[in-house]
C-alpha cells in the first residue's frame, strides 16, 4: 500500500537517509580527497600559475582520454565555452538559435552575447531535456529550407543552430536530435555542463554534435574552482576555439601580433592543476552518485504522488543533481516541501525559472512550452554530493 502524499513524509524520508550529523546540508559540495594540494603546490613552486603551464595541457589530455573526444580546449568557465562554441560554429548576430527554455541562464546568455536570438523549445518528461519529436513537428510548421540554410517563416530570420542541454546529467535522445539537425541543416551544440561522466548508448556525451561544452564550477561533478572546456572531434573548430581563447595571438617567441578580436578565456594553470586531481577521482564520484540515486529511488518508492527521476533507458547518467518530481496533482505542494526541508537544514531547490519568463528573453520566439512549464512547477532538486552515498 502506498501512503498518501504529505510534505512531512518527504521530510522524514530525507532525514532518515541523509547523514544527520551535518545540517545544514547543501545541495552539492565538492570533495578534495586526492592530489589537489600536491598539484597546486607544484604550480606555486614552479611559479607557473597562469595560462601558460603544463597542467592546462595535461588537463586537456585527460579530458580527451576520459570522454573520447578528439579535442579539448580548457577555458575559464562553461559560459565562456558556450560563447566561443557559438562563435566558431559561425552563428552570427541576427541568427536564431534553438534551445530549451528549461535550462540554466548561461545557455541563453551565450546566444545573446553574440547578438543572436534565443528561440525556445519544449522539454520531454522522459529525459528532462529537449523534446526532439515535438521540435520535429514544430519545425515542419515554421521552418523553410533555402540554399543559405534553415529559415523561420514567421520572423524571416535564419535558424542556425540547436543547443541541447543534458539536464542534471541525463542525456537527451541524441540520435533523434542529430537526425533532425541533419534534416533541417542546423548545427548541433551540446551544453554538457552538467554531464561529465554521462553516457548516451554507451558513448560519452559531448561529442555527438559539432561542439560541446562542460563546466567545472564549484557545484558541478568535478571542479577547477571556475572553469570550462570545449569538446569537439573537428580539428578546425578546436584550432579556432583555442586561438580565440588566447587573445587571437599569433605564435611567436617575442612579438605580439593578433589577427582578430580574441578573448582572455584560457584556463589558468592553478585551476587546471585542481582539475587534474579531480579527474582522477571522477570514476569514484560517479559510482557514489549513482549509488545515492538508487538509495533515493528505494527510499521514496512507497510514497504516493512523487517519483525520483530515473535515467532514460538509452542513458547512463552521472546523476549530478537528483530530482524529486511531484505528480501534477500535487504541484501546488512544491513550495511547502521546499520550505519544510530548508527549515530542517536540507537545502533543496526548485528548477530554474524558465528562460522565456525572464524579462530579457520574454520577447523571443517560442513554441508551445507546456511540458517545461509543468516540469518547472514539479521539480525539486535533492542534496546530491558524492560523499552522501
Ligand atoms: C553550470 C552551467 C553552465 C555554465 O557554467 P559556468 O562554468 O558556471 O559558466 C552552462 N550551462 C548549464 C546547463 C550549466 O548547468
Amino acid at each position: 500500500m502506498k501512503s498518501k502524499f504529505k510534505a512531512d513524509a518527504i521530510m522524514q524520508v530525507l532525514d532518515i537517509i541523509l547523514p544527520n550529523h551535518q545540517r545544514p546540508l547543501v545541495l552539492h559540495e565538492p570533495s578534495f580527497a586526492g592530489n589537489e594540494w600536491n598539484y597546486i603546490k607544484q604550480c606555486i613552486d614552479s611559479r607557473w600559475v597562469s595560462s601558460a603551464g603544463q597542467y592546462v595541457n595535461d588537463f586537456e589530455e585527460r579530458l580527451k582520454t576520459f570522454t573520447g573526444a578528439k579535442y579539448a580546449v580548457a577555458v575559464v568557465n562553461g559560459t565562456a565555452a558556450l560563447h566561443l562554441s557559438l562563435l566558431v560554429a559561425g552563428v552570427k548576430a541576427g541568427d536564431e538559435v534553438l534551445l530549451p527554455t528549461l535550462t540554466f541562464i548561461a545557455t541563453a546568455n551565450a546566444v545573446k552575447y553574440i547578438g543572436a536570438i534565443p528561440h525556445f523549445v519544449d522539454s520531454s518528461e522522459y529525459s528532462l531535456g529537449l523534446d526532439g519529436a515535438k521540435l520535429n513537428q514544430y519545425l515542419h510548421d515554421v521552418a523553410s529550407q533555402k540554399p543559405e540554410g534553415c529559415f523561420n517563416k514567421n520572423t524571416g530570420r535564419r535558424i542556425k543552430a540547436l543547443i541541447v542541454m543534458h539536464t542534471f546529467g541525463h542525456s537527451v535522445d541524441l540520435d533523434l536530435l542529430l537526425r533532425l539537425c541533419q534534416e533541417h541543416n542546423l548545427i548541433l551544440i551540446e551544453d554538457a555542463a552538467e554531464a561529465l561522466g554521462s553516457y548516451y548508448k554507451g558513448k560519452h556525451v559531448g561529442h555527438h554534435g559539432l561542439l560541446s561544452i562542460i563546466s567545472f564550477n564549484g557545484n558541478k561533478i568535478i571542479t577547477t574552482g571556475g572553469g570550462g572546456a570545449i569538446l569537439t572531434n573537428d580539428s578546425l573548430m578546436a584550432v579556432k576555439a583555442r586561438h580565440l581563447s588566447t587573445q587571437a595571438k599569433l605564435p611567436h617567441p617575442w612579438a605580439f601580433n593578433h589577427d582578430q578580436t580574441g578573448f582572455n578565456y584560457r584556463m589558468p594553470n592553478l585551476n587546471a592543476a585542481l582539475g587534474c586531481a579531480q579527474l582522477e577521482q571522477l570514476p569514484h564520484f560517479i559510482k557514489k552518485k549513482r549509488d545515492l540515486a538508487q538509495r533515493y529511488q528505494q527510499a521514496f518508492k512507497s510514497l504516493e504522488g512523487i517519483k525520483i527521476f530515473h535515467e532514460p533507458d538509452y542513458a547512463t547518467s552521472n546523476y549530478w543533481l537528483n530530482v524529486l518530481l511531484l505528480d501534477e496533482a500535487h504541484m501546488q505542494e512544491r513550495d511547502h516541501v521546499l520550505q519544510l526541508t530548508h527549515k530542517n537544514g536540507i537545502m533543496t531547490r526548485p528548477a530554474w525559472t524558465l528562460m522565456h519568463k525572464l524579462p530579457m528573453y520574454a520577447q523571443c520566439p517560442l513554441m508551445d512550452l507546456s511540458t517545461a512549464e509543468s516540469l518547472e512547477r514539479r521539480i525539486i532538486n535533492l542534496p546530491s554530493s558524492a560523499f552522501l552515498a
